[in-house]
């Protein structure tokens, strides 16, 4: 038996439509690289993206395929969201951070048919253009392309209908070792999401907010703000460049109340107001994830009087998985007690739940003490990872998220290690696998192991921990030379140093639990 109420299709272009329909008026800034400032609209953005839709169709463009975008974050950027999903197509936000090799990978398993970038990435496109074999379209969101593209257009368009289960959305996550992986995000799982992240416990969201989302638009979908504003009938405030100076004036020009990013993002803003006094006078919320948030950092902004909301999630889980939230005791908690409380990353919203596990898969109790791996699973966590021949998750439904964690009484996870052998650095990834392989090629050594040790800038820097060969004398500079033939520049160990022998376990693998509790105190040279 049905029940009696509408069929409503939870697809994102209702999102638009209503912040179009009932905050039309509510401003969305972008600070562009060359300097200059525009401003529209949630109506503009609306209508734009009508137009933008009809011009994919123009281009040939079908229901699900993919557009991909290389760019920051600015308003083009987000018409052209709204535009391809609401053509019925599938938005495809490339991390441009990424090194060539996986710029092909992905854009090819992805099979996008048209590009969208900045200028800034055009010798990037030139470059990988002849390996990228689907992609028909190569539109710059700069010099005025992108808006020819659209001018021709009427705006008279009715988005393309269908299930909620769509796909509207694709992600590649890398980090551990082999190809990326593409996280394909639904209408409904989006919706929800954005539904859920509005709530005072999350971003705390309403039409008096205005938000300056410094995460970009290509990491885990900006952690999904551009649909939360929507929903919200928030002002947006974007800046196509990522520098402190610029970030504080916007912050004050525009009286930014809530804004979100990674851990470094707040030291490089630390920076600038201790060389300059300038302090963003109206910010509300700081909401701090993608690597956990030190403590130092978090005293420092709750002593600006700004709320500190610490998130903990990944792009499998859309990204939204827990979020701090003060405890009803919080006004009698002494500081370091509240320290401690926004130090852990956060109570778990409705749409997520949560069990830490045992090796044996025995679910641990939330004791604040047993600590395991961290599964998650809810409407908007992944299933299966797009093109994969099987889901992600087990039986029930469960997705091993990687990371070791323990459970508090409350309710409040708090992450304790990583299963998963990747270093993050300024919230990218480095595959410790990639670097020990590329290691293990140099002349000279036997064995290396990579693991992430805390640096005050990136939050974790690789530390590459090397067993030379007999008779061998290879130096950090040699290594270092070998290695930089093979990873990214940003992938070079901070530091070599040097063992008789590496930690393994029964099988043989390298024990990296036990590697990172010896060099737990180690300081970076
Ligand atoms: P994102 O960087 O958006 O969180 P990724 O998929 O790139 O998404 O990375 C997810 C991983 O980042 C998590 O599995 C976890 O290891 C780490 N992470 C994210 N947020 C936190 C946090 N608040 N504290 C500690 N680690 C975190």
């Amino acid at each position: 038996m049905l029940g009696g109420m509408q069929d409503f299709e939870l697809r994102v272009p209702r999102l638009l439509d209503h912040a179009a329909r009932e905050h039309g008026a509510r401003e969305i800034v972008t600070y562009w690289a060359d300097a200059t400032e525009t401003r529209t609209d949630w109506a503009g953005i609306a209508r734009d993206a009508r137009k933008l839709a009809q011009a994919f169709e123009r281009l040939g463009l079908k229901p699900g395929d993919r557009v991909a975008t290389l760019a920051m974050n600015h308003s083009r950027h987000l018409v052209a969201w709204y535009g391809a999903i609401g053509m019925g197509g599938v938005i495809h936000t490339i991390n441009p951070r990424l090194f060539d090799e996986q710029l092909v990978y992905i854009a090819n398993h992805a099979e996008d048919r048209v590009l969208l970038y900045d200028k800034q990435f055009q010798p990037l496109v030139d470059r990988l253009k002849s390996q990228w074999t689907s992609i028909d379209h190569y539109v710059c969101f700069d010099d005025g392309q992108f808006e020819d593209l659209i001018a021709a257009e009427s705006g008279d368009y009715a988005w393309v209908e269908g299930p909620e289960r769509d796909p509207c959305m694709l992600c590649y996550t890398s980090g551990t070792t082999g190809n990326p992986k593409g996280v394909l995000y639904e209408h409904r799982s989006t919706v929800i999401h954005a539904m859920a992240e509005v709530a005072p416990w999350i971003f705390n969201l309403s039409p008096s907010a205005v938000v300056l989302p410094v995460v970009p638009m290509f990491h885990a979908a900006s952690w999904g703000l551009p649909f939360a504003c929507a929903l919200s009938g928030a002002k947006c405030v974007y800046a196509q460049v990522n520098d402190a100076a610029v970030l504080c004036r916007l912050m004050n020009q525009e009286k930014v109340t809530h804004t979100a990013g990674v851990p470094t993002v707040w030291l490089a803003m630390f920076g600038h107001i201790d060389a300059t006094g300038e302090v963003p006078r109206f910010l509300e919320q700081v909401t701090i994830g993608g690597s956990a948030a030190p403590r130092a950092m978090i005293e420092r902004i709750m002593g600006m009087g700004v709320t500190v909301k610490h998130l903990w999630g990944m792009t499998e889980t859309s990204p939204i998985g827990t979020a701090g939230f003060p405890p009803p005791h919080w006004g009698e908690m002494t500081h370091e007690a509240q320290l401690d409380h926004v130090g852990k990353q956060g109570q778990i919203p409705f749409g997520i739940e949560l069990q830490v596990v045992n090796d044996d898969d025995v679910v641990l109790p939330r004791d604040g003490l047993s600590s395991g791996r961290l599964q998650v699973r809810g409407p908007w966590v992944v299933k299966r990872y797009f093109r994969a021949e099987a889901d992600a998750v087990d039986a029930d439904q469960w997705f091993d998220t990687g990371d070791v964690a323990v459970l508090h009484t409350d309710g409040t996870m708090q992450i304790t290690d990583r299963a998963k052998d990747v270093i993050k650095s300024g919230g990218e990834w480095i595959s410790s696998v990639d670097l020990e392989n590329a290691a293990i090629g140099c002349p000279g050594v036997a064995e290396a192991a990579a693991i992430g040790i805390y640096h005050p800038k990136w939050d974790e820097r690789p530390l590459l921990i090397v067993v030379r060969k007999p008779g061998s004398a290879v130096t950090p500079a040699e290594i270092t030379a070998h290695l930089s033939q093979h990873v990214a520049k940003w992938w070079l160990p901070e530091e070599i140093v040097f063992v008789e022998d590496l930690p393994h376990t029964a099988t043989g693998k390298l024990l990296k639990t036990e590697l990172r509790a010896r060099f737990k105190d180690h300081v970076l040279a």
